[in-house]
């Protein structure tokens, strides 16, 4: 069965970044190891098969610690003395490891690249051709300088047709196993990646535009910008629920979702007995865990006697917003044989969204009988559930 396959080089001991956590690649980068972030992007993207990753002997307690299992994650291989010896470590062992799997293209990538995006992945793979390699680069931005030994500028260099090359970097697995047994028994060491291989072996490489955001993190400071990118990339969305319920009595009107409504009965309740409200401001206050209507705005409280529920809601609209929370939607279901509701629905939708603070097309109101069953049914009572939907702002955590 032939596939791709990849050598993640993580052999390296970051001695920029050293420090009693152990190397760079097993530093946690927003709850993961930046090592098992690597690896996850290759283990989850479509197109990969086989991942390897080759390690230093003293570090398999923190790989084992860091680096969670997958189906397509092979056991770890010790590398050598430096990342070109490490690299044939890791081929060797795809070589060996089942007769059954037959290499196709491989990618070698660095561990300390863990923002490696799926479309750099898949970039890379297309180019890769028999003969020709494929890397991932981004052109060079700054104005390049070259410095005397007192750092005075000596010259500058045109940087039109420069690249930062990146990793990973693709290529037939027999072609780029074969380059780099060629580079070691000839004792060539210490090229600096595996496009400096293929080209000692005469083959062709292409450069393949990857984002700047496929950085690799040498300093403590990459790592604080990696943080803050994971923080912007996962959103901290939160959904609370909400469920009221109020009974009907002698009356002649009832307040749902803030619209008052003739009828010829009334909700009982302390406050208004706005079911709807009630169970968005139980919703709201679900999103962020703090307590529930009950405990805001308790119904012993005589302040509260018959006050319009818009307070609560509002109320529950600051308290989100004090934790950083962005409402993105409120959906309500009113449960009832009567009045109906289809009438006031738009109403309703204003008045929520006036309440919230919020826009109209953000706020759903919804509708039901209850069949004629139960309490509902019996026109005893009046229900409503609603969900509330938030984006806490700031890198989750
Ligand atoms: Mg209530």
């Amino acid at each position: 069965m032939p596939g791709n396959c990849v050598v993640i080089v993580a052999a390296g001991r970051g001695e920029r970044m050293a420090g009693p956590q152990g190397p760079k690649q097993y530093r946690d980068l927003a709850g993961a190891s930046v090592l098992a972030r690597s690896v996850a992007a290759f283990c989850n993207h479509r197109q990969i098969d086989r991942v390897i990753v080759v390690i230093h002997p003293d570090d398999l307690a923190l790989y084992a610690a860091a680096v969670p299992g997958h189906a397509r994650l092979l056991p770890p291989v010790f590398g050598g003395a430096n990342r070109q010896a490490s690299v044939l470590c890791g081929l060797e062992a795809l070589q060996s490891a089942n007769p059954a799997f037959v290499p196709d293209f491989v990618l070698v990538h660095d561990a300390a690249r863990p923002m490696v995006g799926a479309a750099t992945i898949s970039a890379v793979l297309d180019a890769i051709k028999p003969g020709r390699g494929a890397i991932a680069a981004s052109p060079v931005a700054d104005a390049l300088k070259l410095a005397n030994p007192d750092l005075t500028i000596a010259q500058t260099i045109p940087r039109d047709a420069l690249h930062a090359a990146q990793t990973p970097q693709g290529f037939v697995f027999s072609e780029i196993l074969a380059a780099h047994r060629a580079a070691a028994g000839k004792a060539v060491s210490g090229l600096s990646d595996d496009a400096a291989v293929a080209q000692a072996a005469g083959m062709a490489v292409v450069l393949v535009p990857a984002p700047s955001a496929n950085f690799k993190i040498t300093l403590e400071s990459d790592l604080q910008i990696a943080r803050q990118m994971l923080g912007s990339f996962l959103p901290d969305v939160r959904t609370g629920n909400g469920y009221d319920v109020h009974q009907l009595e002698p009356g002649d009107h009832v307040t749902l979702c803030g619209v008052k409504i003739p009828h010829n009965r009334s909700l009982k309740g302390h406050s208004d007995a706005d079911v709807g409200l009630h169970a968005l401001t139980d919703a709201l206050l679900g999103t962020i865990g703090d307590g529930d209507i009950g405990s805001h705005f308790p119904p012993g409280d005589m302040q509260w006697k018959g006050v319009s529920s818009d307070r609560f809601l509002a109320h529950a609209m600051r308290l989100v917003r004090a934790k950083g929370g962005q409402v993105t939607h409120l959906d309500v279901s009113l449960v009832c044989e009567e009045p109906r509701i289809g009438p006031h629905r738009e109403a309703m939708r204003q008045r929520i969204a006036q309440i919230a603070g919020i826009a109209v097309e953000r706020v759903a109101v919804k509708a039901t009988t209850n069949e004629k069953i139960g309490f509902v049914g019996r026109g005893e009572g009046i229900a409503a559930i609603a969900t509330a939907t938030v984006v806490i702002l700031g890198p989750a955590k």
